[in-house]
């Protein structure tokens, strides 16, 4: 079965064709950061315009690469959300006309069961049940995974995602949009331990946590370096601060990660999501034991931790080999830009 993936949930649009028998054949990324910016975040509308522009093209593109035609094509998934409103009806709509004019089924899926599944896109090695840390720009959750939808909410964050506090942090270290990945090539270089920034809710007792106080805490470390400096923010003062900032998401879900292993007996973690790129936190969770007993931690490739097709394809391919059956493309399709993962059923 050769399964079309496409995801559009937010400023990526991504493509891709994944053979039940032979694996990924091919993807394509069209990334929209540049478009926005110069308006410092992702300009809703722009997104779906843009997404509308580069479906048909990466599809080609795909096609071609992969040395398929349109009518290799068995079924399409895409992503349903959540995300942007505007954005996914662009996926959505171009989904479910393919499939119409293919006369070929779909599948609309959860874009974080794309995130969590796709570790094993790459590594045979994963097998149910585990602990998944979806650690992104929009979630930062822990889920038990039993099978191929049947996931359950363990925890999550109170308030900002670990991508977002990123993000939001190097904005106000002045770095470039969007600022998650410039922040922790910088906390590469900074001292340890010349900072340190408060662990929120480490020892709050459940498997929730909080991350929108580290910034008022690295504001306010800012401000009492610029007076310091008269006015300016060094170089090596802002590295340091970098490194504290991020010794701090990282003790955090490392913490955090060990008690969701200790609470649920299980001894596999997997990590899926944009901040799962980050160098350091996969270090930290490699390192991870619970007692004297190993875990084993999977990630996927950096290039496939932030959105992208390859995830949406391999999900799909997933649910039909769990016997998941693909609908007939309808006429009218919604989309969902909130949707609890733990709705969906195996
Ligand atoms: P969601 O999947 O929750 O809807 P999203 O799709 O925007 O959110 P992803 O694409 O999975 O999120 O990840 C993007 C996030 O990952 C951004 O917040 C970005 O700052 C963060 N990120 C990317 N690389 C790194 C890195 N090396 N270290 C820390 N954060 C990173
Ligand atoms: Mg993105
Ligand atoms: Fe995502």
């Amino acid at each position: 079965m050769l399964v079309l993936g496409i995801e559009s949930s937010c400023d990526e649009t991504g493509i891709a064709l994944y053979c039940t028998r032979r694996g990924l054949l091919a993807h394509a990324l069209h990334t929209q950061m540049a478009m926005h910016a110069e308006y410092g975040g992702v300009v809703p509308e722009l997104a779906s315009r843009d997404h509308i522009r580069r479906l048909v093209p990466l599809t080609q593109s795909c096609l071609k690469d992969a040395g398929a035609d349109f009518a290799d094509i068995d079924a399409v998934a895409y992503t349903q959300g959540p995300g942007l409103g505007g954005a996914l009806l662009a996926g959505a709509s171009y989904a479910n006309a393919l499939a119409f004019a293919l006369d070929k089924p779909v599948l609309p899926l959860h874009h974080l069961e794309g995130h969590l599944l796709s570790p094993l896109l790459t590594d045979e090695g994963v097998d149910f049940p585990f602990v998944a840390l979806l650690v992104s720009g929009g979630h930062t959750q822990f889920m038990a995974v039993h099978g191929v939808g049947d996931y359950v909410l363990l925890g999550e964050t109170v308030d900002d995602a670990a991508g977002e506090a990123f993000d939001k942090t190097a904005k106000l270290l002045g770095l470039p949009y969007p600022g998650g990945a410039k922040l922790s090539e910088l906390a590469e270089l900074g001292t340890p331990d010349a900072y340190r920034f408060p662990r929120p809710m480490l020892h709050s007792g459940d498997l929730n946590m909080s991350f929108s106080g580290l910034k008022t805490a690295v504001l306010t470390a800012v401000e009492k370096a610029r007076a310091e400096h008269g006015g300016s923010l060094p170089e090596s003062v802002r590295n340091d601060i970098c490194r504290a900032f991020q010794d701090a998401v990282a003790d955090v879900l490392a913490a955090k990660a060990a008690a969701a292993l200790r609470q649920t007996g299980l001894r596999t973690l997997v990590v899926a999501g944009g901040v799962g790129a980050n160098r350091q936190l996969r270090q930290r969770l490699c390192a991870l034991t619970i007692g004297k007993e190993a875990v084993q931690t999977f990630f996927p490739p950096p290039a496939l931790c932030t959105d992208n097709g390859a995830m949406m394809a391999f999900a799909g391919a997933m649910r039909l080999r769990h016997g998941v059956q693909a609908a007939a493309p309808a006429g009218a399709f919604t989309v969902r830009p909130r949707w609890p993962l733990a709705q969906l059923s195996p």
